[in-house]
């Protein structure tokens, strides 16, 4: 988004009393407890799931997974001045608490949730397969209470992907415990045959016949002890070429599974890349048509349609600050965009909602806007009621 410095074109002093933008997020977090795994599991196993040990000064932290340590330096909210030295928790009042969250969406505008885990997301690094299925039970039970407080959160439910087996179980009984989307890191575990190969297919198939969104965030590849799986850089520019790197990883998973043929298999399967803008789905449309065309004598499998009208139809993706991404939707049809809050990281949109809603939408007309903050997302979730209307 811009910089606070930057000027916005807007008249100074924009305040919350002003006509309120409702909207859907395609991105939000739960704040699992920390005693989660304590009380769920038997304690040698609870030991071994992820937990975070920051560092005295808080810039800091190690996530312990398994035996395994990661660095990592913790993220700080550059655009919220008041929020220095905050933990999500002190910033967002509503982060682990089913009702308080309530309070905090309605300040911000925002309706209905896609609410992934935020230090179960670094299971992806277990490489036990029961100790990985165990684990993600863990997560769900707790995550299916949490759902059902509202209708308005809709929780993933954490695919343990260690084997096709644990996978395809977990969504079955996820689907019957009234989830709606299943939760996949990017990229499969570490040792894991890719999201292309055949082996997946009996995932696909439950998703697809449970009626389950696969739903990716990006930056979840597996980490090994001494790197991202993917790429690391240090040095200069290390921030900003590893957060672009970041949102590769979506893009890359659902390419596999247009260029697989899984969504011709599989033609009511949806899947949406949570947190990695919106711009890059025309894009990757139009180079995978090209390679379709130039390349035909190569491409295998062969696809019923175009893979551009996959992407189109069957993938989503949400976004929180790209100013680009509304011309995903008006410039390059691309109907399948959701706004995402990021709810309650401090990366995401706490605390200035309404400004961020506002300077993407004011001048966007309003089926446009509609579409964007609401109608993509209730089209993948249409369970949910639908959101207040934005005033116009
Ligand atoms: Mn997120």
């Amino acid at each position: 988004m811009r910089s606070p410095t930057e000027p916005n074109g807007r008249e100074e002093g924009w305040t919350m009393t002003e006509r309120k933008i409702w909207a859907n997020s395609g991105d939000s977090h739960l704040v699992e407890p920390e005693d989660l795994f304590e009380s769920s599991l038997p304690p040698a196993l609870a030991e071994r799931m992820p937990r975070s040990v920051k560092d005295e000064d808080g810039k800091w932290e190690t996530i312990h997974v398994d035996g395994q340590q990661f660095r990592r330096r913790m993220p700080k909210a550059l655009d919220l001045t008041d929020a220095e030295g905050l933990t999500v928790r002190e910033r967002a009042p509503g982060a682990n608490d089913k009702a308080l969250r309530h309070v905090d969406l309605d300040a911000e505008g925002i309706w209905a949730e896609l609410v992934y885990p935020s230090i179960g997301i670094w299971m992806s690094s277990i490489q036990d397969a029961d100790l990985l299925a165990a684990g993600a039970r863990a997560v769900n039970d707790w995550a299916i209470e949490y759902q059902r407080f509202s209708p308005r959160y809709v929780c993933t439910a954490t695919i343990p992907l260690l084997t096709v087996e644990t996978a395809v179980t977990e969504i079955e009984w996820a689907a019957s415990m009234g989830f709606h989307a299943g939760y996949l890191s990017v990229a499969p575990p570490i040792g894991v045959d890719d999201w292309h190969l055949d082996s997946w297919e009996p995932m696909w198939s439950a998703l697809e016949e449970t009626g389950m969104v696969a739903a990716f965030h990006v930056g979840t590849e597996p980490h090994d002890a001494s790197s991202f799986h993917g790429s690391y850089f240090r040095g200069p520019g290390g921030a900003l070429l590893n957060y672009l790197e970041t949102t590769y990883g979506g893009q890359r998973a659902v390419t596999k599974m247009i260029a697989a043929g899984v969504f011709d298999r599989h033609p009511t399967l949806r899947a949406i890349v949570s947190e990695g803008g919106a711009t890059w789905g025309p894009f990757v449309a139009d180079r995978l048509d090209e390679a379709y065309r130039q390349h035909s004598s190569q491409v295998r499998p062969q696809l019923s349609r175009l893979p551009s009208e996959y992407l189109y139809e069957n993938v989503y993706a949400s976004f929180q600050h790209d100013r680009t991404a509304v011309a995903a939707v008006t410039s390059m049809g691309w109907r399948n965009v959701c706004w995402g809050s990021d709810y309650p990281h401090i990366e995401g949109t706490f605390g200035h909602t309404q400004k961020v809603l506002h300077e993407l939408f004011d001048d966007v007309d309003a089926a446009t806007r509609d579409r964007i903050t609401t109608g993509a997302y209730q089209e993948l979730f249409p369970h949910v009621p639908p959101a207040p209307i934005s005033e116009a």
